[in-house]
Protein backbone atom coordinates (compact mmCIF):
# COMPACT_ATOMS: atom_id res chain seq x y z
CA UNK A 1 0.00 0.00 0.00
CA UNK A 2 2.68 2.33 1.15
CA UNK A 3 0.24 5.15 2.15
CA UNK A 4 3.09 7.45 3.64
CA UNK A 5 5.17 6.80 0.49
CA UNK A 6 2.25 7.86 -1.72
CA UNK A 7 1.29 10.72 0.87
CA UNK A 8 4.91 12.68 0.47
CA UNK A 9 4.99 11.48 -3.27
CA UNK A 10 1.55 13.60 -3.52
CA UNK A 11 2.48 16.75 -1.43
CA UNK A 12 6.35 17.01 -2.87
CA UNK A 13 5.21 17.14 -6.35
CA UNK A 14 1.47 18.88 -5.66
CA UNK A 15 2.93 21.40 -2.54
CA UNK A 16 2.76 24.16 -5.73
CA UNK A 17 -1.02 23.94 -5.08
CA UNK A 18 -0.88 23.03 -1.20
CA UNK A 19 0.31 26.31 0.17
CA UNK A 20 -1.76 25.08 3.78
CA UNK A 21 1.18 21.98 3.67
CA UNK A 22 3.98 23.88 2.28
CA UNK A 23 3.64 26.26 5.63
CA UNK A 24 2.83 23.36 7.96
CA UNK A 25 -0.41 24.24 8.78
CA UNK A 26 -2.66 21.64 9.93
CA UNK A 27 -5.87 23.20 9.80
CA UNK A 28 -6.76 25.03 6.85
CA UNK A 29 -10.55 25.31 6.09
CA UNK A 30 -10.02 27.26 3.11
CA UNK A 31 -8.65 24.26 0.92
CA UNK A 32 -10.29 21.85 3.08
CA UNK A 33 -7.37 19.42 3.94
CA UNK A 34 -7.75 18.85 6.93
CA UNK A 35 -5.06 16.74 9.10
CA UNK A 36 -6.21 17.66 12.57
CA UNK A 37 -8.45 19.70 14.62
CA UNK A 38 -8.65 22.39 17.20
CA UNK A 39 -5.99 21.98 19.16
CA UNK A 40 -7.05 23.68 22.18
CA UNK A 41 -9.92 21.04 23.00
CA UNK A 42 -9.18 17.68 24.66
CA UNK A 43 -10.83 16.22 21.48
CA UNK A 44 -9.81 13.58 19.30
CA UNK A 45 -11.26 11.35 16.11
CA UNK A 46 -10.84 7.58 15.63
CA UNK A 47 -11.19 7.14 11.96
CA UNK A 48 -11.81 3.71 9.78
CA UNK A 49 -11.19 2.97 6.45
CA UNK A 50 -11.87 0.67 3.74
CA UNK A 51 -15.08 -0.88 5.40
CA UNK A 52 -18.15 -1.63 5.62
CA UNK A 53 -16.96 -5.78 6.73
CA UNK A 54 -19.64 -8.23 7.64
CA UNK A 55 -18.18 -9.12 10.66
CA UNK A 56 -14.52 -7.26 11.29
CA UNK A 57 -16.60 -3.75 11.41
CA UNK A 58 -18.91 -5.00 13.93
CA UNK A 59 -16.36 -6.41 16.23
CA UNK A 60 -15.33 -2.54 16.62
CA UNK A 61 -19.05 -1.63 16.65
CA UNK A 62 -19.49 -3.52 19.73
CA UNK A 63 -16.28 -2.56 21.32
CA UNK A 64 -17.23 1.46 20.49
CA UNK A 65 -20.87 0.77 21.28
CA UNK A 66 -19.25 -0.67 25.17
CA UNK A 67 -17.86 2.55 25.86
CA UNK A 68 -20.50 4.70 24.35
CA UNK A 69 -18.03 6.41 22.16
CA UNK A 70 -18.17 7.91 18.26
CA UNK A 71 -15.83 7.56 15.28
CA UNK A 72 -15.67 8.18 11.50
CA UNK A 73 -16.03 5.44 8.75
CA UNK A 74 -14.35 6.10 5.59
CA UNK A 75 -16.13 3.38 3.71
CA UNK A 76 -15.69 2.30 0.17
CA UNK A 77 -18.82 2.47 -2.37
CA UNK A 78 -18.27 -1.35 -3.26
CA UNK A 79 -18.27 -2.25 -0.11
CA UNK A 80 -21.36 -0.02 1.02
CA UNK A 81 -23.39 -2.01 -2.00
CA UNK A 82 -22.63 -5.36 -0.74
CA UNK A 83 -22.87 -4.71 3.31
CA UNK A 84 -25.33 -1.68 3.44
CA UNK A 85 -27.03 -3.28 6.78
CA UNK A 86 -23.23 -2.70 8.24
CA UNK A 87 -23.26 1.46 6.97
CA UNK A 88 -27.06 1.38 8.83
CA UNK A 89 -25.46 0.44 11.43
CA UNK A 90 -23.00 2.40 11.83
CA UNK A 91 -25.37 5.88 11.24
CA UNK A 92 -27.58 4.28 13.52
CA UNK A 93 -25.30 3.77 16.66
CA UNK A 94 -24.13 7.81 15.83
CA UNK A 95 -21.35 7.45 13.74
CA UNK A 96 -20.31 9.42 10.74
CA UNK A 97 -19.87 8.30 7.54
CA UNK A 98 -16.86 9.96 5.03
CA UNK A 99 -16.47 9.12 1.38
CA UNK A 100 -13.55 7.12 0.49
CA UNK A 101 -14.15 6.21 -2.95
CA UNK A 102 -16.02 3.68 -5.11
CA UNK A 103 -13.24 0.94 -5.52
CA UNK A 104 -10.25 3.07 -3.88
CA UNK A 105 -8.35 3.90 -6.84
CA UNK A 106 -5.30 5.58 -6.23
CA UNK A 107 -7.11 8.66 -7.41
CA UNK A 108 -4.05 11.24 -7.74
CA UNK A 109 -3.53 8.73 -11.34
CA UNK A 110 -6.24 8.95 -12.41
CA UNK A 111 -8.39 11.38 -14.75
CA UNK A 112 -10.46 14.42 -13.09
CA UNK A 113 -13.90 12.36 -14.71
CA UNK A 114 -12.66 9.10 -12.75
CA UNK A 115 -11.91 11.17 -9.96
CA UNK A 116 -15.56 12.74 -10.18
CA UNK A 117 -17.22 9.19 -10.88
CA UNK A 118 -15.57 7.19 -7.73
CA UNK A 119 -16.94 10.47 -5.31
CA UNK A 120 -20.38 10.63 -6.76
CA UNK A 121 -21.02 7.02 -7.26
CA UNK A 122 -19.90 5.92 -3.66
CA UNK A 123 -22.39 8.91 -2.28
CA UNK A 124 -24.79 7.83 -4.78
CA UNK A 125 -25.07 4.04 -3.35
CA UNK A 126 -24.47 5.89 0.45
CA UNK A 127 -27.86 7.77 -0.52
CA UNK A 128 -29.69 4.99 -1.78
CA UNK A 129 -28.71 2.46 0.95
CA UNK A 130 -28.63 4.37 3.83
CA UNK A 131 -30.26 7.95 2.99
CA UNK A 132 -26.48 8.93 4.26
CA UNK A 133 -25.13 12.22 2.59
CA UNK A 134 -21.74 12.02 4.06
CA UNK A 135 -19.84 15.60 4.02
CA UNK A 136 -16.24 14.29 4.90
CA UNK A 137 -14.05 12.66 1.98
CA UNK A 138 -10.65 10.81 2.08
CA UNK A 139 -8.88 9.88 -0.97
CA UNK A 140 -7.04 6.50 -0.90
CA UNK A 141 -3.91 6.50 0.08
CA UNK A 142 -3.97 9.98 1.70
CA UNK A 143 -2.72 11.56 -2.07
CA UNK A 144 -4.60 13.72 -3.57
CA UNK A 145 -3.76 16.26 -6.32
CA UNK A 146 -4.90 19.91 -7.51
CA UNK A 147 -7.71 18.23 -9.21
CA UNK A 148 -9.06 15.90 -6.47
CA UNK A 149 -9.34 19.17 -3.87
CA UNK A 150 -11.42 20.88 -6.93
CA UNK A 151 -13.43 17.89 -6.80
CA UNK A 152 -14.35 17.77 -3.22
CA UNK A 153 -14.49 21.34 -3.32
CA UNK A 154 -17.19 21.18 -5.90
CA UNK A 155 -18.90 18.75 -4.02
CA UNK A 156 -19.10 20.57 -1.01
CA UNK A 157 -16.65 17.80 0.89
CA UNK A 158 -13.66 18.63 3.34
CA UNK A 159 -11.18 16.54 2.75
CA UNK A 160 -9.55 14.56 5.68
CA UNK A 161 -6.10 13.19 6.15
CA UNK A 162 -4.75 12.49 9.95
CA UNK A 163 -2.58 13.10 12.27
CA UNK A 164 -1.65 9.74 13.22
CA UNK A 165 -0.77 6.69 11.12
CA UNK A 166 -1.09 3.61 13.47
CA UNK A 167 0.18 1.51 9.98
CA UNK A 168 -2.10 -1.51 11.20
CA UNK A 169 -2.78 -1.37 7.47
CA UNK A 170 1.31 -2.39 6.98
CA UNK A 171 0.11 -5.19 10.22
CA UNK A 172 1.88 -3.21 12.75
CA UNK A 173 1.68 -5.47 16.04
CA UNK A 174 -1.14 -3.93 19.20
CA UNK A 175 2.12 -2.93 20.85
CA UNK A 176 3.39 -1.01 17.50
CA UNK A 177 0.02 0.68 17.04
CA UNK A 178 -0.95 1.54 21.06
CA UNK A 179 2.64 2.69 21.41
CA UNK A 180 2.39 4.48 18.15
CA UNK A 181 -0.80 6.10 19.33
CA UNK A 182 0.04 7.24 22.88
CA UNK A 183 3.26 8.61 21.84
CA UNK A 184 1.90 10.88 19.19
CA UNK A 185 -1.53 12.12 20.74
CA UNK A 186 -2.56 15.24 21.06
CA UNK A 187 -5.40 17.48 21.00
CA UNK A 188 -7.40 17.78 17.68
CA UNK A 189 -5.44 14.20 16.97
CA UNK A 190 -7.18 12.46 13.62
CA UNK A 191 -6.12 8.51 14.01
CA UNK A 192 -5.92 6.34 10.95
CA UNK A 193 -6.52 2.92 11.49
CA UNK A 194 -8.71 0.35 9.57
CA UNK A 195 -11.90 -1.78 9.55
CA UNK A 196 -10.71 -3.87 6.92
CA UNK A 197 -7.81 -5.08 4.89
CA UNK A 198 -7.40 -8.02 2.90
CA UNK A 199 -4.28 -9.68 5.21
CA UNK A 200 -5.86 -8.75 8.46
CA UNK A 201 -4.86 -5.71 11.13
CA UNK A 202 -4.69 -5.94 15.35
CA UNK A 203 -6.43 -2.89 15.45
CA UNK A 204 -9.72 -4.55 17.10
CA UNK A 205 -6.93 -5.61 20.08
CA UNK A 206 -5.23 -2.12 20.11
CA UNK A 207 -8.40 -0.70 20.42
CA UNK A 208 -9.19 -2.67 23.55
CA UNK A 209 -5.86 -1.49 24.93
CA UNK A 210 -5.97 2.64 23.96
CA UNK A 211 -9.96 3.27 24.45
CA UNK A 212 -9.60 2.94 28.30
CA UNK A 213 -6.55 4.47 28.36
CA UNK A 214 -6.96 7.80 26.41
CA UNK A 215 -10.55 8.05 28.51
CA UNK A 216 -8.47 8.19 31.17
CA UNK A 217 -5.68 10.47 29.93
CA UNK A 218 -9.16 13.10 29.74
CA UNK A 219 -9.59 12.58 25.87
CA UNK A 220 -12.86 12.52 24.45
CA UNK A 221 -14.11 11.04 21.24
CA UNK A 222 -15.90 12.54 18.23
CA UNK A 223 -16.35 12.05 14.77
CA UNK A 224 -14.30 13.89 12.41
CA UNK A 225 -17.43 16.61 11.82
CA UNK A 226 -17.56 17.29 15.13
CA UNK A 227 -13.31 17.74 15.37
CA UNK A 228 -12.92 20.30 12.85
CA UNK A 229 -16.36 22.54 13.96
ZN1 LIG B 1 -8.17 3.20 2.12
Amino acid sequence: MKKSLAFFLALFIFAGCLPSHAAGLVWNPEDGVILSGNPDSKKIALTFDDGPHPSKTDKILDLLAEYQIHATFFVIGQNVAAYPEVVRREIKEGHEIGNHTYSHKSLYRCQKETVEKEIISTEEILIDKTGCVPRVFRPPEGAYTCDILDVAGRMNYDVILWTIDTRDWAKASTDQIVSTVLKKVKNGSIILMHDFTVSGTHTLDALKILIPKLLDMGYEFVTVSELIQ
